[in-house]
C-alpha cells in the first residue's frame, strides 16, 4: 500500500467531525456545518495546488490548471452531504480521493493538457429539501429553478438557506458548464451493496445507473370474521399482497438469473392492511413497489409483467386492484468510452475488471447525456450503507486514489455522443 489510503481514511475520519449531532454523521445540505466542510475541504483543495470557490449552488470547486491555463476541464466528484446518522464514504470518499489524486500530481509538478475541476456537491441525498442532485444538476446546466421554493420542515425556503449559506440563487444558470469547458464527469464512490465483496474484488465499474419505477398498489377485498368465514368465501386482500409480492420477486429473480447483466430488481417495501386486528380478514392493502435496472428496456417489460401478473391474481381472489404510478427515472447508463478508459485502468492496477450496475442514485446522472460519464465503485463491508457501520479499508481506498489517479494519466477526450 502506498501512503494515499492511510492519509485519506485520516482525512475521511476529520472530515466526519463536521456534523450536527455530536458523536453521530449528519450533514445536511446548507447548514452551518456544511458551510464548515466546504471551507475545510476549500483548504485542503488550495493544499492541493487548485484554486477553490464556491458555487452559485453551494458545489466546492477546486480548480487544477493544465498545462496551458483556462482548458477544458476533466470534472471529477461526489456529494458532502449525508443522510442523518450517516457512514462516513458515502459521498465524501469520492470527493476526498479526487482531491488526494490531484495533491499527487501537484507535488510531482504534473501538469496535464487539460484542467482537472474538484467538485464537492452539496444535495445528493435529498433529505433536508424535497429535491435532489442540486449540485450536480446546476454544473449539468439542468438545475429546475423551481427547486429553489421548495421548503425544509422547519419552513425555510431552499433559496434562502443558499443565500445564507454563501450561494446565489440568482446566479445558478452561471454555474452550468459551457459547451467546450468540460471534458467529461467522473466519480468514485462506494459501492453501497455487496457484489464486490462477494466477487472479492476491490473495485469495480459501472455500467448505468438503474432506472427506476416506483407503484403505490391498493387493493380492495373483503373484511369478515376470521371465525366464521370459510376459506373458499373469503377475498383476502393481503393474502392477495402476499401473492403479488412473491410473483413480482419471481418475475425479477428469473431476469436476474437469465442474464445478471439485467440488473432486474422489484421490492415490496412497504405494505399496510386494513383493518389490521388478529380476528379480521383484511379487506384492504396498501403496499409499495420498486423496480429498478440498468436498461429502461428491461424495467419497463418487467414492470409490464408483474402488473400483469397482479392483475391475474387479483381477478382469481376477486379482489379490486388499483395501481399508481408514484416515480418513474430512466436509467443513466455510464459513456462506454468513459468504461473502457476505468476499465484499463483496473487492469494496469492488476485487478480483475467487474462490471456492475448500480442500484442507488448519484451525481453522475445529472451528466448523463450531457458530457461522457463514469463511476468507479469501492468495495464496502457487508453492503452497508446511509449506516454508521458503513466501512472501507485503507488498502481499498489507497487503490481507487491510485486508480483515479492513472485514469486521468491516461485520459483520452471523446466527444459527448459516445
Ligand atoms: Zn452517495
Amino acid at each position: 500500500m502506498t501512503a494515499f489510503g492511510a492519509d485519506l481514511m485520516a482525512r475521511l475520519d476529520a472530515f466526519a467531525g463536521f456534523t450536527e449531532e455530536p458523536g453521530l454523521l449528519t450533514r445536511l445540505f446548507l447548514t452551518t456545518q456544511h458551510r464548515a466542510a466546504a471551507d475545510w475541504l476549500m483548504e485542503l483543495m488550495g493544499k492541493a495546488g487548485m484554486n477553490a470557490r464556491l458555487d452559485p449552488a453551494g458545489t466546492v470547486v477546486g480548480r487544477y490548471e493544465g498545462t496551458v491555463p483556462g482548458a477544458p476541464a476533466l470534472l471529477i466528484g461526489s456529494h458532502i452531504d449525508t443522510v442523518r446518522n450517516a457512514g462516513r464514504y458515502d459521498g465524501n470518499l469520492g470527493v476526498l480521493a479526487a482531491v488526494a489524486a490531484v495533491a499527487e500530481l501537484d507535488r510531482r509538478g504534473e501538469r496535464l493538457p487539460f484542467a482537472i475541476e474538484v467538485l464537492g456537491f452539496g444535495d445528493e441525498e435529498g433529505v433536508r429539501f424535497p429535491v435532489t442532485l442540486t449540485g450536480s444538476r446546476a454544473v449539468a446546466g439542468r438545475f429546475d429553478r423551481a427547486a429553489l421554493e421548495t421548503r425544509d420542515r422547519d419552513g425555510v425556503r431552499m433559496a434562502d438557506a443558499l443565500r445564507a449559506f454563501g450561494g446565489d440563487p440568482e446566479a445558478i444558470a452561471a454555474a452550468a458548464r459551457k459547451p467546450g469547458e468540460a471534458l467529461a464527469f467522473l466519480e468514485v464512490h462506494i459501492e453501497q451493496g455487496p457484489v464486490l465483496e462477494a466477487e472479492g474484488l476491490p473495485v469495480g465499474i459501472v455500467t448505468a445507473i438503474n432506472g427506476a419505477t416506483r407503484f403505490a398498489v391498493r387493493l380492495r377485498g373483503m373484511a369478515g370474521h376470521a371465525g366464521t368465514v370459510p376459506m373458499a368465501l373469503r377475498r383476502d386482500a393481503l393474502a392477495a399482497a402476499a401473492e403479488m409480492t412473491l410473483a413480482a420477486e419471481r418475475v425479477a429473480a428469473a431476469s436476474d438469473a437469465g442474464a445478471p447483466e439485467a440488473g432486474l430488481v422489484a421490492t415490496v417495501g412497504r405494505i399496510e392492511a386494513k383493518p389490521g386486528a388478529v380476528n379480521v380478514i383484511p379487506g384492504e392493502v396498501a403496499f409499495t413497489l420498486d423496480v429498478r435496472a440498468p436498461e429502461d428496456a428491461v424495467r419497463r417489460d418487467a414492470c409490464a409483467a408483474i402488473l400483469a401478473g397482479f392483475k391475474g391474481i387479483a381477478a382469481r381472489r376477486g379482489v379490486e386492484l388499483a395501481v399508481e404510478t408514484t416515480h418513474d427515472a430512466a436509467a443513466a447508463p455510464c459513456s462506454p468510452g468513459i468504461r473502457r478508459q476505468i476499465e484499463a485502468a483496473v487492469v494496469r492496477a492488476g485487478v480483475r475488471p467487474l462490471s456492475l450496475p448500480s442500484g442507488a442514485g448519484h451525481d453522475a446522472m445529472a451528466f448523463a447525456g450531457v458530457l461522457p460519464m463514469g463511476m468507479l465503485f469501492v468495495r464496502c463491508k457487508g453492503g452497508i450503507s446511509h449506516n454508521p457501520a458503513e466501512s472501507i479499508t485503507a488498502e481499498d481506498a489507497d487503490l481507487s486514489v491510485r486508480i483515479l489517479l492513472d485514469i486521468i494519466r491516461h485520459f483520452e477526450h471523446e466527444t459527448p455522443t459516445a
